[in-house]
């Protein structure tokens, strides 16, 4: 709302800011009724271990609203945070979520699949949350050991205590967690000593120039290093070249996400190409 800019903040004001003002105001719309519309979808991305074989999938959340093109996570989800729209949003994710979880787990038991999925600090923060999501895993059938929950930095803001204690109970439970974006955020080192985590999460933006800048390989392996010493489970998303690989794999990195492995996908193609498909015939499979 502009009305209340002063003298000197108006001018800023010009064409160009009102047609970002209505384009953001007609996202909002549409994200609003996006959910009922069925416009959602979760393409799923694999994570691979060292030796090449499936650890799981990283659910991702798309949008491909009625009238236009999919709109990239980038811009919807920072504005469903803005709105609080994340909220039935992310509870819609972890109802698709577990129940397809529920119907990978019954139908390949040999497999323990772990499936990611990405949780805002908004809704992480619901007085209800353990509640409402212990619903939703009863009702899908799902084993929740399964199941893990991605947080990023920002989820440790304020409250450190109280997210502890949110984490254990989960825990209970048997979910795991991992910490998103590692690196990228504000939060301190003490926090994450303390927080009760399974795994870090490399950001792409270290991953990206890891071959060519002795910056982000100092970087990655230090965060390699530090996960072990704190008995984490370290895994590197963006993961694009077999070159990033090769150092990711030399110093000592547990899993690897990225195009160079598989892209997000729809469930029947993820299952098709990473579940039913033998190891063996997996092209990024070593041994
Ligand atoms: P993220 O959780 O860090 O997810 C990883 C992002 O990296 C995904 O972007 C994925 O498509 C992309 N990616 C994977 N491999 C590669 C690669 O090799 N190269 C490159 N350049 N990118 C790769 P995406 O799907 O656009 O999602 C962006 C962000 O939106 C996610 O980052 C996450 O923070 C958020 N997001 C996505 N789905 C959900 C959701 O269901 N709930 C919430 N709260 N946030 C979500
Ligand atoms: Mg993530
Ligand atoms: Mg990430
Ligand atoms: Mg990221």
């Amino acid at each position: 709302e502009g009305k209340s800019a002063g003298r000197n903040t108006i001018r800023f004001f010009n064409p160009d800011m009102q047609r970002k003002v209505d384009q953001r105001a007609s996202m909002e719309t549409a994200l609003a009724r996006a959910l009922d519309q069925g416009e959602f979808q979760l393409h799923y991305q694999p994570q691979i271990n060292r030796d090449g074989e499936l650890l799981g999938a990283e659910v991702l959340l798309r949008w491909i609203p009625e009238e236009g093109g999919p709109v990239s996570p980038a811009e919807f989800i920072p504005l469903a945070e803005d709105t609080g729209l994340i909220v039935p949003i992310g509870y819609w994710v972890l109802e698709t979520a577990c129940q397809q979880l529920s119907l990978w787990q019954r139908q390949h038991p040999d497999r323990d699949l772990s499936m990611a999925v990405n949780i805002s600090a908004r809704q992480f923060h619901q007085h209800d949350f353990i509640r409402r999501l212990q619903d939703i895993i009863e009702r899908s059938g799902a084993d929740p050991r399964g199941l893990k929950l991605e947080l990023t930095e920002s989820v440790v803001l304020d409250d450190i205590a109280g997210v502890i204690e949110k984490i254990e109970g989960l825990r209970q439970l048997g979910l795991g967690f991992s910490m998103d974006d590692f690196g990228t955020g504000y939060s301190s080192l003490s926090y994450l000593k303390r927080l009760p985590l399974d795994q870090l999460k490399i950001d792409t933006s270290f991953v990206r120039d890891l071959a060519h800048s002795a910056n982000d390989l100092a970087i990655v392996r230090a965060i390699i290093a530090m996960g072990h010493s704190l008995n984490l489970h370290v895994i590197a998303e963006g993961v694009e070249t077999a070159e990033q690989k090769v150092y990711l794999e030399r110093y000592g990195c547990d899993a690897y996400q990225g195009y160079l492995f598989g892209r997000p996908m729809p469930a029947p193609e993820f299952e098709a190409g990473f579940i039913t498909a033998p190891a063996a015939q997996t092209p990024f499979r070593q041994r």
